[in-house]
């Protein structure tokens, strides 16, 4: 059976890098097994998800190159989920509960007092069919527990290794909330159940729900899938990503002007023992991809290496893959100003600041006047090509008898206004002989 899997954010706000990487993770595990990707919506919280936020996961997604196969979201399916909720009811594995909040509150801490785990009592399942119609009649509506078989579970996580959860030590979990609203650990079952999710990558903060949901599985009688359980991404100061916390989206950077590569190619190799490195598709990308690869270790995410890792990818970049933006923001000088300027662009919005260079007007920099006002006098003839430079050079170095520093310093100032660019051989045809006379003279052009 073909590769299959899912990526399933909750569309309550933007995905930040983190939950990026999850995605990046999945795509590339299916993509490079020729599998299929699913992007799951889990939307059953009516209160907090927004078809907005869905879109804006979407968008950010399909920057980073990632398109998914099929799309769908749990709010269209409530029907399947109460389905096999009571099809749990009727086995036995669901039980009803009436406690508050506060009550089990209270209950956990009168537990720790003790100096014992805060496992839920399982006083719901002690209750009499009499005690039900009391406590109905009283109003309440129960909210539903998974009776949990208390062994331990075990399975081979293809990034952790061999786990084990000792389900006794967890309470049994609520499945259905008293408004009949039902809870990610079910309705995830059933949908990797129904679109045959084979292998569920995420971040290790659901192993735990892992030893739940392999019981899930058991019971609604489905083959469990394979799980990989990614460690999580901090930042700078060792602190989490959250939504909550302020950590900055996804569509932060892209607004920044990072390339998608740069930060598909940063998110998806941090943490892996294969190297970290810039690469320029995700063709590329997924030919290196091995999930048995990704560390245990948590994974520090710094913007600094992000953008190390776009002035990296710029120096990669061929002409033809960013001619068009390149035009449509007015840069002009083809492929031959591109790998001459590249170098020295961090963002590709650094470009047009250095086209600015060649169409001027730039005020003068002349240090030497005798000096520039010589190498003038020297121009070559038009018309220019990339050897002018050098004929040109050659001509001053004769006349004056300087070289080097000495002798390019003064001409770099006076024609880019900078002491540092784009080599000169490629700007100076493009400048143009007006322009560069004018400039050599200390007159604004
Ligand atoms: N909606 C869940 C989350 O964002 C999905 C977890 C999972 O992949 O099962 O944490």
């Amino acid at each position: 059976m073909s590769v299959r899997v899912r990526f399933a954010p909750s569309p309550t706000g933007r995905i930040h890098i983190g939950n990026a990487r999850t995605a990046l993770l999945n795509w590339l595990f299916a993509k490079s097994q020729g599998g299929r990707f699913l992007l799951r919506f889990d939307d059953t919280d009516k209160a907090r998800s927004t078809p907005a936020f869905a879109k804006t996961i979407r968008d950010d997604l399909a920057w980073l190159g990632i398109v998914p196969d099929e799309i769908a979201r749990q709010s269209d399916r409530l029907d399947r989920y109460r389905r096999e909720a009571a099809r749990l009811k009727e086995a036995g594995r669901l039980y009803a509960c009436y406690e508050t909040k506060d009550e089990l509150e209270r209950k956990r801490e009168q537990l720790r007092a003790r100096g014992l785990p805060p496992i839920y009592d399982r006083a719901g399942l002690a209750l009499t069919a009499q005690d039900h119609a009391q406590l109905e009649r009283r109003g309440l509506r129960p909210h539903w527990r998974f009776l949990l078989d208390r062994r331990r579970a075990s399975w081979n996580d293809l990034i952790r290794g061999c786990q084990h959860v000792d389900a006794a030590c967890l309470s049994d979990p609520v499945l259905i909330r008293a408004d009949g609203t039902v809870l990610y650990s079910l309705s995830s079952v059933i949908d990797d159940i129904d679109f045959s999710i084979g292998t569920v990558i995420r971040g290790e903060d659901h192993v735990t729900n892992t030893a739940i949901q392999l019981q899930l599985f058991k019971v609604l009688a489905a083959a469990t899938p394979s799980f990989a359980h990614h460690s999580l991404m901090v930042d700078g100061d060792g602190r989490g990503l959250s939504k909550r916390s302020g950590t900055l989206p996804l569509s932060h950077y892209r607004e920044r002007g990072f390339e998608p590569m740069a930060v598909a190619s940063l998110a998806a190799t941090l943490g892996t023992s294969q190297a970290t490195g810039v690469h320029d598709s995700m063709n590329e990308l997924m030919a290196s991809f091995d999930i048995t690869r990704v560390s245990r270790a948590p994974v520090r995410f710094d913007e600094k290496e992000l953008e190390a890792f776009n002035a990296r990818l710029l120096q990669r970049l061929p002409y033809e893959s960013v001619a068009e933006r390149l035009t449509a923001m007015g840069v002009g000088g083809g492929a031959l100003f591109w790998d001459a300027m590249r170098a020295n662009c961090r963002k590709l919005k650094d470009a047009p600041g250095w086209w600015a260079i060649v169409t001027g007007p730039i005020g003068p920099a002349i240090d030497e006047p005798e000096y520039c006002a010589c190498a003038a006098e020297e121009l070559p003839a038009e018309p220019w090509n990339g050897a002018t430079w050098k004929d040109w050079t050659g001509r001053i170095r004769a006349r004056t008898g300087r070289k080097g520093k000495a002798l390019f310093m003064p001409l770099r100032r006076a024609l880019t206004g900078l002491d540092h660019g784009p080599e000169l051989a490629v700007l100076l045809p493009l400048i143009g002989r007006d322009k560069a006379m004018r400039r050599l003279r200390g007159k604004t052009a």
